[in-house]
């Protein structure tokens, strides 16, 4: 069976790709591995889709080569994905940091998707594992490049689009099969790690996260020079929240996160000031003022546990000093993220050097594609990432 593009994964890229390639004319066949297509999308966003966000720039994705998302994002932004949207009459709302959700469901996007593949003549066919890729040796231009096995039926393609996602969340469909093609195509591979991703400790830490599960308040964590202001929250495995799932995207193990739990005040100076007013306070009560009660006593066990019955008039001002200066940089070290278990997405994969920042093309192999969660460019928490499936899947499919 022969098309002209053949893609791999129907999921946020592949089909982006798969109908904008069809409105060339171009006939497409998009095989997926699982029983479902867009499983993440039903899932992203607690239902909702997190699909864009008003404000999308370079510097909210993370890649070896800051530059290489620029060319697709600018071809295809968050005002194209946003006009579809009004297009297709999709209820959505603006939350905080100009992130755009579905006001009804996920499944709208998706239908979406799916509808402009069916109007385009897509063909899409779910339980089809290709067991085999090869390159077709000297085929012509306008031939068959690649032939593909799956089970016992055979396909060639023109073009070969890999957009089979990343590694996070094996059961949404998480697979490392785009990153062997890209290897057995002689591409270079960045390292993968888990991205967008919470916590765990095995230090003190871990039962203070364990009392703490729960409790959500806002603060700013820092990580290789790197800044979230955001909630964080305690779970009884550790750190998480958007700010923890932020900096996750920076961190690497061994790393330290500095977090600030005072984000608006400088604690040295209103802790001295405080002293001044509320002489015979205890100084959990006056820190009770800005935060919760049971983080305060922890805060105090591990801070300032010997001065915890002594009234501020009697605590130095040097000792004050340090409790505020560990309040806006207290430092944890965590020991290791949770994994692809739970994480969002996976940080590296295809080294963007061996593709063309114009088409997604490989340089070394002429109508080999990669888009999507695959390649070495990952998104901040806020849309980021579906932004980077559409726009990577566009150029794509304007030349597949
Ligand atoms: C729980 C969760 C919530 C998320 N929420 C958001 C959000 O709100 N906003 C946001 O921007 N991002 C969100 N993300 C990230 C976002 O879902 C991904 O970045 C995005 O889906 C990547 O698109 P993709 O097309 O590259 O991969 P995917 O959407 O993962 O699609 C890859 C597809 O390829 C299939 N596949 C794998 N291997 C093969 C193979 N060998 N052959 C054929 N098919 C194969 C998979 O089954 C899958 O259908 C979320 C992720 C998760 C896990």
């Amino acid at each position: 069976m022969h098309y002209d593009v053949i893609i791999l994964g129907a999921g946020a890229s592949g089909l982006f790709c798969a109908f904008t390639a069809a409105q060339r004319g171009r006939r497409v066949l998009v095989l997926e591995r699982a029983n479902k297509v867009g499983k993440k999308i039903l899932m992203s966003g607690g239902g909702r889709c997190n699909f864009t966000n008003y404000s999308i720039e370079p510097n909210n994705f993370i890649s070896s080569n800051c530059h290489f998302c620029k060319a697709s994002l600018k071809r295809y932004s968050q005002w194209d994905f946003l006009s579809l949207v009004e297009r297709y009459d999709i209820a959505f709302e603006e939350r905080q940091y100009g992130q755009l959700f579905c006001l009804n469901s996920a499944r709208d996007i998706l239908n979406m998707l799916l509808t402009e593949c069916e109007n385009a003549g897509v063909d899409i066919r779910t339980n089809c594992q290709v067991s085999d890729v090869k390159a077709v040796e000297g085929a012509e231009d306008e031939g068959a490049r690649f032939k593909l096995s799956a089970g016992k039926q055979s396909f060639t393609c023109q073009s070969l689009v890999v957009a089979t996602g990343g590694l996070s969340i094996p059961t949404l469909g998480g697979s490392g099969d785009g990153y062997l093609l890209a290897e057995q195509f002689g591409l270079t591979l960045k390292p993968r790690q888990a991205g967008l991703v919470p916590f765990m400790f095995s230090d003190a830490m871990k039962g203070v996260c364990e009392r703490l599960s729960g409790l959500a308040l806002p603060v700013a964590v820092s990580c290789n020079e790197q800044q979230f202001h955001a909630d964080m929250l305690f779970t009884h495995r550790g750190m998480s929240g958007p700010a923890m799932l932020q900096i996750s995207n920076y961190w690497n193990p061994g790393d330290a996160l500095t977090i600030d739990f005072l984000p608006d005040d400088d604690a040295v100076e209103w802790l001295l000031q405080e002293k001044q007013r509320s002489p015979k306070s205890l100084l959990r009560s006056v820190l009770g003022q800005r935060l919760s009660k049971s983080l305060t006593l922890e805060l105090q066990n591990l801070l300032w546990t010997e001065r915890g019955q002594t009234v501020m008039a009697e605590i130095s001002d040097r000792d004050l000093r340090r409790v505020g200066e560990s309040l806006n940089a207290f430092e944890v070290k965590p020991s290791a993220t949770e994994g692809y278990r739970t994480a969002e997405v996976t940080r590296g994969g295809v080294d963007t050097d061996g593709l063309s920042s114009k088409t997604l093309e490989a340089k070394t192999q002429p109508g080999l594609y990669f888009i999507g969660e695959v390649v070495d460019v990952t998104g901040w928490l806020g849309g980021f990432n579906f932004q980077w499936a559409w726009s990577s899947g566009y150029s794509a499919g304007l030349h597949a």
